[in-house]
Parts: structure tokens; sequence; C-alpha cells
């Protein structure tokens, strides 16, 4: 086989950085598409794209011990996860919720879900998303992702430091015949605070 053009080390270094192209954990910069001809490496777990998705992944597989490549494919990291409002739905008995008063149950948040899911809901999916969501929101949290214990009435993305509001359609008919309502958008505080 031939030496390819750029080593692993190489790229690691960041020779040739500067435009789209190829990156690698732990590198800030770039290598142009075009002087990339060849390049191997070997792992355990390689993860496309970088992501909420991918990083999640990425993360887990990471914490069972097993090697982990995340490549993404531009040049910057995060994807449209990055450029996101931040605001997860979450529910089915958060610690938000909880902290703040809301009850909230798997099922008043699967009945709101599906009944706005359009005609053809992904029932399955979303009773797995339901179950196992305020686990998720223990997830973030324990990975350090900073919420503050504050909710808001207000229905457009929080501007304060609030980590808990309506971000849906919640109040309004008919979901609020079909499904208990309950605030479900959780988004981290802008000043940070531990929960
Ligand atoms: C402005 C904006 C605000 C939003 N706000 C919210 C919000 O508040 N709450 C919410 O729930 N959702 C929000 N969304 C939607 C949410 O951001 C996306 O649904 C979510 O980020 C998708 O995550 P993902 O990991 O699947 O994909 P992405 O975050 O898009 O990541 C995919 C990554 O994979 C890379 N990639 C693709 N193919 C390859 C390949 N072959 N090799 C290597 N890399 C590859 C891409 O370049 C990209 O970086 C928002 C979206 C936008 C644009």
């Amino acid at each position: 086989m031939s030496e390819p053009l750029l080593r692993r080390r190489e790229l690691l270094a960041g020779l040739g950085a500067g435009s789209a192209g190829l990156l690698l954990p732990g590198q800030a910069a770039a290598v142009s598409r075009q002087d990339i001809r060849s390049w191997d490496d070997t792992t355990d777990v390689l993860v496309a794209g970088s992501g909420s998705a991918a990083c999640s992944a990425a993360i887990e597989a990471r914490r069972k011990g097993v090697p982990v490549l995340l490549i993404e494919s531009l040049p910057q990291f995060g994807g449209s996860s990055a450029m996101s409002g931040g605001v997860v739905y979450a529910g089915g008995g958060t610690a938000l919720q909880r902290a703040g008063g809301f009850e909230d149950g798997v099922e008043d948040m699967y009945r709101f879900i599906a009944g706005n899911s359009g005609s053809h809901p992904q029932l399955r999916k979303i009773q797995r998303y339901c179950e196992e969501s305020a686990a998720h929101f223990d997830w973030m949290v324990a990975l350090g992702v900073p919420y503050n214990e504050r909710f808001t009435s207000a229905k457009e993305l929080s501007l304060g430091d609030e980590s808990l509001y309506y971000s849906g359609n919640e109040l309004a008919w008919p979901a609020c015949d079909n499904a208990r309502p309950v605030p479900r958008g959780h988004v981290p505080g802008r000043r940070v605070g531990a929960l």
C-alpha cells in the first residue's frame, strides 16, 4: 500500500489548515479536502458528524471504554445543534419540572406529542421518547449542562435565566383537553446556576 499523503499525526497537527475538510477529536483546525488523497485509521466506534446525536453516541461509547473516532465533514464543529436554541422538549416528571411544582407523567407527555404529530405519528418512538425523557434530562445535568430551577410563563424562548417554559401549545385548545398542560421546554439558563 502506498504511503498516505497526509499521515494521521500531520492531520492532528492541523497541517494545511484553513479551509473545509476533516476534523479530528482535539483538533481545532481543518484540513483542506483537496489535500487529502488518502487517510486511514482504526477504531472500534466511528461516529460521523458532531451534532447532538453524534456527540451523545460518542460520549456513551467512550464511557463504555471503547475507542471512539468522531469525524465532522464541515470546518465547524456542532452541526445545526450548535446553532439551535438549545431547547430540549423533556417531560414525564423531570427534576426541573418537579422542582417547579409541576406534575407530569409519561402518559400526558405521550398524548400531547402524539396528538401534535400529524396524521401518521410514530407512536412507538414517541412512547420510548416519553418513557426515557426524565432520565435523558438527568443525563444532561450529569454532563454539566447548567439549568436553573426557574420557570417563566413567557411564551417565547426565555431571554432571562429561567430554564423551564411552555415551548409548545400545551395550554391551547384542543391540546389542553387531550393532555394535562405542563411546561416541557428545558433550556440552559443564560446565567449559570446549579440545579
Ligand atoms: C436555528 C435553529 C434553531 C433550533 N432550535 C432548536 C431548539 O431550540 N430545540 C430543538 O429541539 N431543536 C432545535 N432545532 C433543531 C435541532 O437543532 C436539530 O433537530 C438537531 O440539532 C439535529 O441534531 P443532529 O445531531 O441530528 O444533526 P446536526 O446537529 O445537524 O449534526 C449533523 C452533523 O453531521 C455532519 N455530517 C453529515 N454527514 C456527515 C458525514 N458523512 N461525515 C461527517 N460528518 C457528517 C454535519 O456536517 C453536521 O455537523 C433548531 C435548528 C435550527 C437550525
